[in-house]
């Protein structure tokens, strides 16, 4: 069972609509009508304009007629699985720089990391909490409406590129130089495995001499940093390979 807050808390932590206004729309495709139902109901509480379809079909038939600026697009569907919408989306004349968001369950994580690289912008699994998933939409929309690519976003992190600035879940980080610029490649390249030789490659730069434990030592200093407040580690370790962020496995 999906552990949802009930209405009446949600009601009172979404206050925050400052950047909704003109309305946003807000596409979701999800085929659970429980789902639908509190997600609706969160985003429409929140400012949103929701507009919903149960099935990848009509999920493209109403995102070319709406042209949402946001889909919310569940993983498992039936007829066409999130990943052909997803495909169908961004190869689509009128729809690919729609915002998307994938919902996966727990344990999808190969196909969490297929659909990072067939374009999803940002990742929630399931169950989620209202307010997590309406961080994400104002992150991912505040992207979209900057008109550049000032701010990486994904998993809750946003890392500013001009301000040198980095949050998380709405949270101030403080990095140092060699931490931000390691996390800003690894959000260039999330999902994607790292070796040390490689991050020193592209982090440090290749004339540089660096001896390969000191990347260990500024993981861990990232790492720290980032998972504030014993938030969910986003950086995997993978034995005798490198590292990556994430999703957090929970
Ligand atoms: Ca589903």
């Amino acid at each position: 069972m999906v552990d949802y807050q009930s209405p009446k808390n949600v009601m009172a932590e979404s206050t925050d609509s400052s950047d909704t206004t003109p309305t946003k729309k807000i596409l979701v495709i999800e085929d659970e009508a429980d789902i639908q139902v509190l997600l609706g109901y969160n985003l429409r509480v929140a400012g949103f304009s929701v507009i919903q379809a149960s099935d990848g079909e009509e999920g493209l038939l109403l995102a070319v007629e709406h042209q949402p600026d946001l889909i919310l697009l569940d993983w498992m569907l039936p007829l066409l699985s999130g990943i052909d919408i997803l495909r169908q989306i961004r190869n689509h004349a009128e729809l690919r720089n729609i915002s998307v968001i994938m919902l996966t369950a727990k344990g999808e994580e190969p196909d969490r990391l297929r659909g990072l690289n067939g374009g999803a912008d940002d990742y929630i699994t399931k169950p989620f909490s209202p307010k997590e998933l309406l961080a994400r939409v104002h992150a991912l929309l505040r992207r979209a409406s900057g008109g550049h690519n000032n701010i990486l976003s994904c998993f809750g992190l946003d890392l500013d590129i001009e301000q040198k600035r980095v949050m998380r879940d709405g949270q101030v980080i403080h990095l140092g130089p060699t931490e931000f610029r390691l996390l800003e490649h690894f959000l260039r390249n999330k999902g994607r495995v790292y070796s040390r030789s490689q991050l020193l490659d592209s982090v440090w730069g290749r004339d540089v001499f660096v001896e390969l434990r000191t990347v260990d030592v500024h993981i861990r200093r990232l790492r720290k940093a980032i998972n504030i407040n014993n938030k969910p580690d986003l950086i995997r370790t993978v034995r005798s390979m490198g590292y990556s962020l994430e999703p957090p496995t929970e």
